[in-house]
C-alpha cells in the first residue's frame, strides 16, 4: 500500500561535533521555578509542575523566526531543554518556550488546553545540543535587543532534571527522540517584531534569533 501523501519529515537537531538528533516529542515543563510562578500570580511557589507537548513541527534553529499570528501578546521563556537517547538523557541545549501569552490566558480561564498559546508553529527555539550530562547548575539568562530581561540559575529549579524525567515517567513511556524543556526561571515578557533575542546557558552553545515581521 502506498502513502496518500508524502508524509511530514523528520525534525533533526544539530549536535555539537556534527551528528544529529532525530526528534520524536516534545515535553514540557511549566512552573517549575519559584519567582516565575509568582510573577505569573501563583502563590504555591512549590506547585508540583504542569506538563504539556509541543509538537515537533514546532521546533526552528532560527537565525529568523516569524512572529505568530492572532496575538498580541508573545512572550520568551527561556529554558534547560535535555535530549533523551535510548540511554535516558544524552545531550542538552538552549531553548525558548515562545508563548502566545493573551491566548494562553484564554485557555487557562476556560481550564481548557493550552496548545493555542504554546503549540504554534516556531513556538520552540532551539540552539545546537551538546553531548553530554546537562548542568544542574550555572546561570541561564536571555536578553532582547541587548537587555538583560531573564537572568537565573540552573539551581534555583524547583524540580530537578532527575526529579522532572521521574514525574514525566509517571505518565509516559520516555524514550530515544525525546525534548523535555525544564521551565523558565523568572523575567519573561513580551517580544515585537524585529526584536533580536540571545539566549545562554553556562557550558552550552549559545542561541540567538531575530523576530520577523508579523505573518499575514
Ligand atoms: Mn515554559
Amino acid at each position: 500500500m502506498s502513502d496518500l501523501f508524502e508524509p511530514a519529515p523528520i525534525v533533526r537537531l544539530p549536535v555539537e561535533g556534527g551528528q544529529t538528533f532525530p526528534v520524536h516529542r516534545i515535553f514540557c515543563i511549566g512552573q517549575n521555578y519559584a519567582e516565575h510562578i509568582k510573577e505569573m500570580g501563583g502563590t504555591d511557589t512549590s506547585v508540583e509542575p504542569v506538563i504539556f507537548m509541543k509538537p515537533p513541527s514546532a521546533l526552528t534553529l532560527g537565525p529568523d523566526v516569524p512572529y505568530p499570528p492572532v496575538t498580541t501578546d508573545l512572550h520568551h521563556e527561556v529554558e534547560l531543554v535535555a535530549a533523551l537517547g535510548s540511554q535516558g538523557v544524552m545531550a542538552s541545549g538552549v531553548g525558548i518556550d515562545l508563548t502566545r501569552r493573551d491566548l494562553q490566558g484564554i485557555a487557562k480561564k476556560r481550564g481548557g488546553p493550552w496548545e493555542i498559546g504554546k503549540a504554534f508553529e516556531a513556538a520552540a527555539v532551539m540552539g545546537e545540543l551538546k553531548l553530554g550530562i546537562p548542568p544542574e547548575t550555572g546561570a541561564i539568562r536571555l536578553s532582547v535587543n541587548g537587555q538583560a530581561r531573564q537572568v537565573g540559575d540552573l539551581s534555583q529549579m524547583n524540580r530537578n532534571l532527575t526529579e522532572l524525567l521521574a514525574l514525566l515517567g509517571k505518565y509516559f513511556t520516555l524514550g530515544a527522540g525525546d525534548l523535555v524543556f525544564t521551565g523558565t526561571p523568572s523575567g519573561v515578557g513580551p517580544l515585537l517584531p524585529g526584536d533580536r533575542v540571545s539566549a545562554e546557558i553556562e557550558l552550552l552553545p549559545a542561541l540567538t534569533f531575530q523576530l520577523t515581521d508579523r505573518k499575514a
